[in-house]
């Protein structure tokens, strides 16, 4: 049969794909267009843990019961844009792949490399490897239950000797334990290193443990299997799949979510969307957290060096009153570095990177810079404690530094270049991998500048806005905040120095429809994306759909410029998705909404969308005020770009009303000789009858017939309303006798009905 071959675009990389319908798993009839599928969705989360790392794949080019070969070479026909290594082993020099962009997963996943597995370290720094890994392989027949059991142990080993131990499924029997290590020493020194942990752990555990590579000498006991951390050896990487029955992936878990495990390959193909929606990335700190491979040992006394040179920190504040850290020991991990937003005085940025045991600090009054080249002021202040790196709260009143103070990054950094005066840094942190020159110009005022910027993850805009799941009741939890829920046009705002942008849920600029919120002097950031809900209100300070709408769509300077003064819109802003350079959307929503809260001034344009935590007092409110619903949030929910979430429950209102049925459409299909749907007029307080549009949903057959045979006598030849209907041929005229009751959401722009459904008839007494 020749081959099907398709021809496509990633990201401006063209790829042939060919045999889509091939079946790979053939007992759960897992395609390669479904392979395909997955390896492009993981893609941005798993390159994390692969880029830039030599690669080896297994691949199984006729699916996982018709044999695998490893492939370490780079294949001939590799496109050039993806990149290689050469590694001399001692016969030959091979070329490995990297992996930098999602179109390199897809090409992969096209060779049918179902299983991928990286080196442990990256292709620029060859010799020094950042993590290590414990690999638990129990016997044949081996019980899971006890494999867990070991992982949870050698957890509790590992974080006691200072280290921060990540867990994964492997896809087959064991679990593989992956620590992150500061890439600072050779393979060799972390295999002894290594060695000597995994010696002293499986003589605590001697019955259930061995380091026996052989299975005779394992006895029935798990293997610790660390010989895979060796230079140029590889292990599965997280989120691969694995060529084994059921289409298994090595799937990062949380130690938690460890316990409801059974079996190693319980997370698949078909169903980890399900874990990765509840839990996202939980290998997020991965790089954050690592350690020095030999942790220095805690001191308990303070070196007087270190407290001479933060005589000015403690000079400033009065431990009684600042929740703030004073002097205590701390174990440190190697070049540690944070980012503060401190909302004192002026809402500005503390960086504070680590050196000789304090904390170097610089007040960045417009934050970080954003792009190469930019350059900011940065104010030298005191040196810190190094505990004050994971330090959040609020500094009181009348303290020095007034204000709050929250940790906006936090990871560790090496430095490029050190002189008295100039450094040069890189920082490895979720969402800040950048590098930076900062120089003194005069006294306490320095520069500085962004060299690089090494984030993947760019957000191009628009962005597509998050969307709310639906909840018919209110959900009445202390995991919820509640909010209104705006009845206009939904949009994203992005602010870049003196620009405003207005996009639409869609994606449209709408910008030049809302002149008055195209101003930057309401936030005090230089940068943000944040998200709100544009209105006009009523005197009530209800929103009036029409309006807004009716806004949007003018057009013309000297329209919009009448339409402003006439119906002025508001924004009410409820999320943040960027915050100077930086995206926030994997934060908890308190923390998102607490930076949202200080980023812009709360006034008359943009308004911040009022929280509460009693949900129920907020929902008779806004019901009572005839506004559209409320929303009831997750605190600890992510912001999820594009996608609706049940992070986010909307609680619509339904109001009834009473109504005049005043005709009715002829019905069609298995509605012949019944009815389509009834014309509505309703009663207004001045005695007159409003059109108010048509109702064609509620009824049973049953009910139908009843109505038609109320309706016989009713039958007029004109009909008793001066509006037109689009239906004003097909329909049959009523006298406006008949009384019924109806539900609806909320009124249309021209005030008919939207969403109505019949309930009952109102037969008067
Ligand atoms: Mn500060």
């Amino acid at each position: 049969m020749a081959k099907q071959v398709i021809h496509t675009e990633i990201e401006g990389r063209k790829l042939k794909i060919s045999n889509l319908q091939k079946v790979l798993y053939p007992a759960v009839s897992v395609t390669k267009a479904e392979i395909i599928q997955y390896y492009l969705s993981i893609a941005p989360i798993m390159l994390k843990y692969i880029k830039d790392r030599p690669l080896t794949l297994i691949r199984f080019p006729d699916g996982i019961d018709k044999g695998s070969f490893y492939t370490k070479s780079k294949p001939d026909w590799t496109p050039s844009w993806i990149k290689s290594i050469g590694i001399a082993h001692s016969e030959e020099t091979i070329q490995y792949l990297l992996a930098h962009e999602n179109a390199t997963l897809v090409w992969l996943a096209n060779l049918a490399a179902l299983e991928i597995h990286p080196m442990q370290m990256f292709s620029a720094e060859m010799e020094k490897p950042d993590h290590f890994i414990f690999d638990l392989d129990p016997p044949p027949n081996g019980d899971f239950q006890v494999v867990k059991q070991i992982a949870f142990e050698l957890k509790d080993f590992l974080e006691n000797k200072g280290y921060a131990p990540f867990v994964k499924t492997s896809g087959s029997k064991g679990l593989h334990i992956f620590v992150p290590i500061i890439p600072e020493h050779t393979h060799e020194d972390m295999v002894a290193q290594v060695k000597t942990l995994a010696k002293i752990f499986v003589k605590q555990h001697p019955t259930t443990c061995t380091l026996a590579m052989s299975k005779e000498k394992r006895g029935g006991k798990t293997l610790i299997d660390i010989f895979r951390n060796h230079k140029a050896h590889t292990t599965v990487a997280p989120y691969s799949m694995r060529g084994k029955s059921g289409a298994p992936l090595s799937f990062p878990i949380t130690w938690e979510k460890l316990k409801d495990i059974h079996n190693s390959k319980d997370i698949t193909i078909r169903n980890y969307q399900q874990y990765l929606d509840e839990f996202g990335d939980v290998w997020e700190t991965f790089y954050d957290d690592a350690s020095a491979l030999i942790p220095s040992s805690t001191t308990d006394e303070i070196d007087p060096k270190i407290a001479e040179k933060l005589d000015d920190y403690i000079k400033k504040r009065d431990f009684d009153i600042t929740p703030e850290p004073s002097l205590a020991p701390v174990k440190t991990r190697g070049s540690q570095f944070c980012v503060q937003l401190h909302n004192a005085q002026n809402l500005h940025y503390d960086l504070r990177l680590e050196k000789d045991g304090v904390l170097l600090s610089w007040a960045i009054p417009k934050g970080l810079p954003t792009k190469t080249g930019l350059k900011r002021l940065a104010i030298r202040t005191e040196d810190h404690p190094m505990k004050y790196l994971d330090f959040e709260g609020v500094i009181p009143k009348g303290q020095y530094g007034a204000g709050e103070m929250w940790v906006y990054a936090r990871g560790s950094f090496v430095w490029d270049s050190q002189k008295d005066g100039s450094y040069k840094f890189t920082c490895k942190a979720d969402g800040l991998n950048r590098s930076y020159k900062i120089y003194r110009t005069k006294d306490a005022q320095w520069i500085i500048e962004l060299i690089k910027n090494n984030d993947f993850e760019k957000i191009s805009l628009p962005i597509d806005p998050m969307l709310a799941g639906v909840s018919k009741k209110l959900p009445t939890s202390s995991k919820y905040t509640y909010e209104i829920k705006w009845d206009g046009i939904r949009s994203i705002i992005h602010v870049d120095g003196k620009y405003v942008s207005v996009y639409s849920r869609s994606g449209r600029n709408i910008s030049t429809q809302f002149p008055e919120l195209l101003n930057s002097d309401l936030f005090e950031v230089e940068q943000g994306i944040f998200d709100g809900e544009i209105v006009c209100l009523d005197e009530q300070g209800r929103p009036m759909f029409s309006q807004v709408i009716s806004r949007m769509h003018t057009k013309g300077e000297s329209s919009i410029n009448l339409a402003t003064k006439k119906n002025p819109a508001v924004c009410y802003l409820f999320d943040c998705i960027m915050l100077d350079g930086k995206y926030i959307t994997k934060e908890p929503l308190l923390r998102r909404q607490a930076w949202m809260k200080v980023a812009f001034k709360s006034a008359n344009i943009f308004r911040r969308s009022e929280t509460m935590d009693d949900g129920q007092a907020l929902y008779d409110a806004a019901k009572a005020m005839s506004l559209e619903g409320v929303m009831a949030k997750d605190k600890n929910g992510l912001y999820t770009i594009g996608q609706r979430s049940d992070y986010w429950l909307k609680v619509k209102f339904r109001i009834n009303e009473q109504c005049y049925i005043a005709g009715y459409t002829k019905g069609e299909g298995d509605r012949s000789g019944l009815f389509g749907s009834m014309h509505l007029l309703k009663p207004e307080d001045d005695g007159t009858l409003k059109y108010m549009g048509k109702v064609g949903t509620g009824f049973d057959a049953k009910k139908m017939k009843m109505l038609m045979k109320r309706f016989e006598d009713l039958v007029i030849d004109k009909k008793s309303f001066k509006e037109k209907t689009d239906d004003d041929k097909d329909s049959v005229w009523l006298k406006p006798e008949l009384l019924c009751e109806i539900q609806f959401a909320s009124l249309s722009s021209t005030g008919t009905y939207r969403e109505p459904v019949f309930l009952k008839l109102i037969d008067k007494q």
